[in-house]
């Protein structure tokens, strides 16, 4: 049963109650594929029929037009159906975002209705032997030969290689070293099953994928009409980029049903298992860990959907995308294990979805991105947001006698901007920021004057040894702090001591 949250439209909440009785009713068969490590077809099929493969595309392409919610409503479930979930996501991820986004009215008619109609799977191609948290680095290539483009090189952690009839490549196009800088090497290419020179090379046996087909492609000499190019020669990284957001969302959710499942198990087995004459359910430790896998599941449940609404408002939510990632990956490893600690031995064995579903999760940690990638992101994405980058500035406060973040000017503003004064700034700086260097423009902000005039009285008051400063590459000073000598040239000892009200005057010295 999925839980709705109260922003999705009527049609939303309306397809998650029919994908999650789809599931409850084909849960028994995907188990049986499992178990048997067989590629689940028929039950791929019956996805396609439901139109599920089309949530996410537009109703004029022949889909549901239910958009990234719609997306993740349908992953969240069919996730739990563990290969159809994935590659579910993948022939979703293969195209429908970056045509959408970058293919001409042609292409979308040609690719979306097959996207959506799911009777041909698809797989997205961006890693490479060379080219795998460093997505850019791509060896494969793309040349142009009349009106036809000739691909060669290979792919590889390919999901869904082999099952798949569709495969959405990027290959470099450009081997200018200043092109490359600027990402601007790259396209990308639909290419068909069944093009001479296009094979498969390798199945991974991979931890976490029994019955998941993953692999290595190959290219050589393979031709494919120029109609076959999706967005512009040397955009490809844009294209790549534009799906990203949608892809590590729907990365994210795919593993969001599985907490359900795994809590529903929990209760289940603990009522049941007795030890010292008590349901396990009963000792308040094993109550926790229920508690806090709970807790866990509903709040990367709710960032995924949140992110969702924001991709569909026509945002771009990178921090958001890169964090439903990173929380859904790690909590469903963590729940899992939790969950294996809180069924003891019976948790191990394959007999209960568990350990499965532990192995699985780290895959999530890895595919579309490392945890370490989401926290790049994050990280870099964020530092430039105005929310992040208030001005703080701590100010010596006599009423109260201590350094207080304040808005109140300086006491040496208006002060001439020589030597003396920029030294007695800087030093004061350390009564009241011991730690910190300043900024030149934190200087500007205390005593006026022009950034040109204050670095020059920097570097006379460095050669002096009154300052030290931090430089960047170039050599250029950024950062300064007042020296040992520096202080006690700017005041006497006593302008830096403090000591609380409590302080005994005879421990003082
Ligand atoms: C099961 C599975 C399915 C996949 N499916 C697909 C698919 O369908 N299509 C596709 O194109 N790819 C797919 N991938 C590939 C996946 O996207 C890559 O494995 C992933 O991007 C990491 O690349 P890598 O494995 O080469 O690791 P590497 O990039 O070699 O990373 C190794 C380690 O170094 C760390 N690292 C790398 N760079 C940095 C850095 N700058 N700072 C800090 N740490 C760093 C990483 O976080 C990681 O811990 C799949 C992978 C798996 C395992």
């Amino acid at each position: 049963m999925i839980e709705p949250f109260f922003w999705w439209t009527d049609e939303q909440k309306e397809v998650a109650k029919k994908v999650s009785q789809f599931v409850e009713d084909n849960f028994e068969e995907a188990e049986e594929y499992f178990w048997n490590s067989k590629f689940p077809w028929p039950l791929v099929r019956k996805v396609a029929d439901e139109g599920y493969f089309g949530v996410g595309v537009p109703r004029e392409y022949g889909g549901m037009g239910l958009g990234a919610t719609g997306s993740c409503i349908v992953a969240e479930q069919l996730g739990r159906l563990y290969a159809v979930g994935h590659v579910f996501t993948v022939s979703m991820l293969a195209g429908t975002e970056q045509i959408l986004r970058f293919g001409t009215e042609k292409q979308k008619e040609k690719w979306l209705h097959k996207i959506a109609k799911g009777n041909e799977l698809g797989a997205l191609c961006i890693t490479e032997p060379f080219a795998g948290s460093d997505a850019a680095n791509i060896f494969t290539t793309a040349e142009k030969d009349g009106d036809e483009w000739v691909i060669n090189g290979k792919k590889r952690f390919i999901t869904g290689a082999g099952v798949s009839d569709r495969y959405f490549i990027y290959a470099k196009t450009n081997e200018d070293p200043s092109i490359r800088k600027q990402y601007g090497h790259l396209t990308s290419f639909m290419v068909e099953k069944g093009r001479p020179g296009f094979t498969l090379e390798k199945i991974n046996p991979l931890i976490g994928f029994d019955n998941v087909p993953n692999g290595y492609i190959d290219f050589e000499n393979v031709r494919i009409p120029d109609e076959n190019r999706i967005g512009t020669v040397g955009k490809g990284w844009n294209v790549m980029m534009a799906g990203l957001n949608f892809e590590r969302l729907i990365g994210a959710t795919v593993f969001g049903g599985l907490f359900e499942d795994i809590v529903s198990l929990l209760f289940y087995y603990t009522k049941r298992r007795v030890q010292f004459n008590r349901a396990t359910i009963q000792f308040p430790g094993i109550q926790n860990e229920i508690a806090d896998i709970i807790t866990k599941a509903k709040l990367a449940r709710l960032f995924s959907y949140h992110c969702a609404k924001l991709l569909d408002d026509g945002k771009e939510p990178m921090i958001e995308a890169s964090i439903a990632k990173m929380v859904n990956t790690e909590f469903v490893r963590e729940v899992g294990i939790k969950a294996i600690q809180v069924l003891g031995g019976d948790g191990l064995t394959r007999f209960l979805p568990v350990e499965r579903i532990l192995r699985e999760s780290k895959i999530g940690e890895i595919a579309a991105g490392t945890t370490e990638v989401q926290k790049m992101i994050i990280y870099r994405f964020s530092s430039m947001l105005p929310m992040y980058n208030k001005h703080i500035r701590l100010r010596w406060n006599d009423e109260v006698n201590a350094p207080i973040i304040s808005k109140r000017e300086s006491k040496f503003k208006g002060l001439d901007v020589n030597e003396e004064n920029i030294l007695k700034v800087i030093a004061h700086d350390y009564k009241v920021n011991p730690g910190i260097y300043m900024t030149i423009d934190d200087i500007k902000e205390d005593i006026g004057g022009s950034r040109s005039t204050i670095g020059k009285i920097l570097e006379s008051l460095e050669k002096q040894k009154l300052v030290v400063s931090h430089r960047d590459r170039s050599g250029k000073m950024v950062l300064v702090k007042a020296t040992y000598l520096g202080l006690k040239k700017a005041f006497p000892k006593e302008y830096y001591q403090w000591f609380p009200e409590w302080y005994d005057d005879s421990d003082k010295f």
